[in-house]
């Protein structure tokens, strides 16, 4: 049995103090007042005075390999971004760079304290086996469209990606990954809907990204994307739509009265449109919201601490009102809401969840006073704060250091 001693033990739920987290198989056994800890055999403790322990952050939609276009093209529209810069350069990627790319990616997240990435890209498999080399849970989708001339998101990869990984035991789920709304068409949705239900898979999307891709889904089918997605009869549990940010008053109606999750990118978003989703009004009719970082081109960090903080103001911001979205609110959106969307038992700190947790060292100037720790978190936490990071209560990340494997600090070494 493992412990992590805390002084401070916060989910979206509960703020416990001095109090003990005990792990076994993976999983959360119970949570014990501090003092109770000589009672338990346990073979190694974590933590101690001055920390904060977290559920691991759910980062429900990311582009991990993306960061090697750090930096290229920002400032520019969306539509100019993709075709100019981003579709180009991705164009020229081979296995060997995607891999290395996605571990850099992968190894960013996991540093600013995520346990899980949802992500969707091409070379899955790639990206796949860089999640194995860390250790972290992962959610994998290839992408695929066909209403865009691009060989490596050929719909065909992506179904032979899902049934090649599928029976892997491991922390690595396949799931399916059609690209947007206008880039797919009614056929291919069909048939992704269709595999899903008898693979009992997730399917990952793009929705109303941008005003280009409404317009286009417009033209092409006489209605809205979320009126498409209806449509199809793809907007179920098992869909994870991403962005929502031109969502009409009607398609929000839809979507809140679908069992989907929307997944909010704010930092992305407002970086690449100007732009602020319907959120808060998906949330106050019973939407089901999850958190993502998106890509390290339009964010530019991996850093879902950061993202909550941007959630929670940005939003405040779009609907001129304080008092919401709250800390708790975008705390459960970046925990909860994202173990809901890849139905997961994980995302808060209670006995028989996944001992996916986030250790952070509290003895510094932006922690004091140590009191309210959730508002500590949400608006003066960074995700380098973050220390230690289990999944499945194994110890992945301590320190600076990737506990599974000592490519992240050859590549530090080697990379310009
Ligand atoms: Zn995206």
């Amino acid at each position: 049995m493992k412990a992590i001693v805390a002084d401070h033990i916060i989910d979206a739920n509960t703020h416990r103090k001095n109090s003990v987290v005990l792990i076994e198989d993976g999983k959360i056994v119970s949570i014990i007042p501090s003092e109770k800890l000589k009672e338990f055999d346990v073979e190694v403790t974590y933590g101690g005075r001055d920390y904060l322990l977290i559920p691991g952050l759910i980062n429900a939609h990311t582009h991990v390999a993306m960061v090697k276009f750090r930096g290229f093209g920002d400032d520019m529209p969306l539509d100019t971004w993709l075709n100019e810069v981003i579709w180009p350069n991705e164009k020229e990627w081979n296995e060997e760079e995607i891999y290395k790319w996605a571990l850099i990616g992968i190894a960013e997240a996991i540093a600013s304290g995520s346990t899980t990435i949802n992500d969707h890209y091409f070379f899955a498999w790639q990206i796949s086996k860089a999640a194995e080399t860390l250790g972290v849970r992962a959610f994998i989708g290839q992408t695929m469209m066909d209403l865009v001339d691009m060989p490596i998101a050929e719909p065909k990869l992506g179904f032979k990606f899902f049934k090649k990984w599928k029976s892997r035991n491991g922390l690595v789920n396949v799931i399916l990954a059609p690209h947007a709304t206008d880039t797919v068409s009614r056929d291919l949705l069909e048939e992704v809907r269709e595999f899903a239900e008898k693979e009992n898979a997730l399917v990952h999307m793009h929705v109303s990204q941008s005003r280009e891709e409404v317009l286009r889904v417009k033209d092409r089918e006489g209605m809205l994307p979320v009126e498409y997605l209806k449509s199809t009869n793809i907007l179920e549990s098992n869909f994870i739509g991403v962005h929502g940010v031109y969502l009409s008053e009607k398609e929000v109606g839809i979507y809140a009265k679908s069992n989907a999750t929307l997944v909010h990118c704010p930092i992305s978003l407002a970086k690449l449109e100007g732009y602020v989703a319907p959120i808060l009004d998906l949330w106050k009719l019973g939407g089901n919201i999850a958190l993502g970082n998106d890509c390290a081109v339009s964010n530019n960090s991996m850093d879902m601490i950061l993202e909550m903080k941007f959630a929670a103001i940005l939003n405040k911001v779009k609907n001129r009102d304080p008092t919401s979205p709250t800390a708790k609110d975008v705390f459960y959106w970046a925990t909860v809401g994202g173990a809901k969307a890849l139905k997961l038992n994980a995302g808060l700190i209670e006995r028989g969840y996944l001992a996916d947790l986030v250790l952070i060292n509290t003895k510094k100037l932006h922690f004091l006073p140590r009191e309210n720790m959730l508002s500590h978190l949400v608006y003066s936490a960074r995700g380098s704060d973050v220390e230690k990071v289990f999944v499945n209560g194994e110890l992945i990340y301590d320190n600076g250091m990737f506990m599974k494997t000592g490519e992240i600090e050859k590549i530090l070494n080697e990379q310009k």
